[in-house]
């Protein structure tokens, strides 16, 4: 692939701490070939002191970008406009500039909502959700769950005062929100979607978010991780004849809404997915 480099070349970055790992330089840099746009996606490990000036100097030098962990609370404080699901959410992962003002989004919300529906086949509108978890990627999904009006939300987390501080966060919606401080001695039954929003999973050894037996049920898992061969949550599921699917789809439809922010036309969203890692 060739990338144009002029003095006109616009940069975009992703900020965060470690990025070595991260696939958006990949397919971010397929699309903006694609589309010929004259800008490169680079990554940038950097810390937390540093990234509100990256921000704007970035965004006011003609470029914009992508923020990470565990910058994205850092970020949401940065930006001089920010969207409802950055408010919302607390956490900021697209900056760019717009009529002279740095703008923000936390695209991965949509990102969610997207691989949630790709895996249902449609919104969970009416659905019960377990969700394990309660950092930034969890409060992306809840706040994702609520706006297509999931019936019922149960949060799972290892540090239960996290899981009540999200709960309390999102109080008084119309979907119910419980906290389950120990989920097999509660009456939890069947899922209509389980989501692993931990970092469990990204170690081949880690163990699961959730052991997998009959008390608690699912009829689809969404792992919010993802690696090579897909996390072993994911790959135990299939094997069972569950629906499930790792944190792919959410990561290639987070970046096609980020694309859409900064260019204002429609991501190529089939190059981008051709860019991953196959599946
Ligand atoms: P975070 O804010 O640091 O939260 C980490 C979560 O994992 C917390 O709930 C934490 O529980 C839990 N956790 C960590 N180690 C654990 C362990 N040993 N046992 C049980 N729970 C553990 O991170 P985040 O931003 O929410 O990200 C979480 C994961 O989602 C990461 O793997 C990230 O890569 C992934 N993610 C994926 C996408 C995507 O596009 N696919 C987007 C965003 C995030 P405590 O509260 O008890 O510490």
């Amino acid at each position: 692939m060739t990338l144009s480099r002029t003095s006109g070349t616009r940069l975009v970055a992703l900020l965060g701490d470690p990025v070595r790992h991260s696939l958006s330089p990949t397919f971010q840099n397929a699309a903006f070939h694609a589309a010929e746009l004259d800008a490169i996606y680079v990554a940038l490990r950097c810390d937390a002191a540093d990234v509100p000036g990256l921000i704007a100097g970035l965004a006011r030098a003609g470029g914009a970008g992508n923020v990470t962990v565990p910058h994205k609370r850092v970020a949401a404080r940065a930006v001089e406009r920010a969207t409802a699901a950055v408010e919302r959410t607390g956490a900021c992962n697209t900056f760019w500039l717009e009529s002279g003002v740095v703008c923000g989004d936390n695209t991965d919300v949509v990102g969610f909502g997207r691989a949630v529906e790709d895996l249902l086949g449609g919104p969970p509108r009416g659905a019960r959700v377990l969700l394990i978890g309660a950092g930034g990627a969890a409060g992306a999904a809840l706040c994702s769950l609520l706006d297509e009006q999931a019936e019922e939300v149960l949060i799972l987390n290892r540090t239960h005062a996290k899981a009540r501080a999200l709960a309390e966060r999102f109080a008084g919606s119309t979907t119910r929100i419980h906290i389950a401080e120990d989920l097999e001695a509660s009456d939890a039954g069947n899922f209509d979607l389980a989501v692993n929003a931990t970092s469990l999973g990204l170690r081949p050894d880690d163990p699961l978010p959730m052991e997998i037996d009959a008390r608690v049920t699912a009829d689809a898992v969404l792992d919010m991780v993802y690696s090579p061969r897909r996390t072993r949550w994911v790959r135990e599921h299939l094997a069972r004849g569950t629906r499930a699917s790792d944190g792919l789809e959410m990561l290639l439809h987070q970046g096609a809404a980020a694309f859409e922010r900064w260019w204002g036309i429609p991501a190529p969203i089939p190059v981008m997915r051709a860019a991953l890692p196959p599946r």
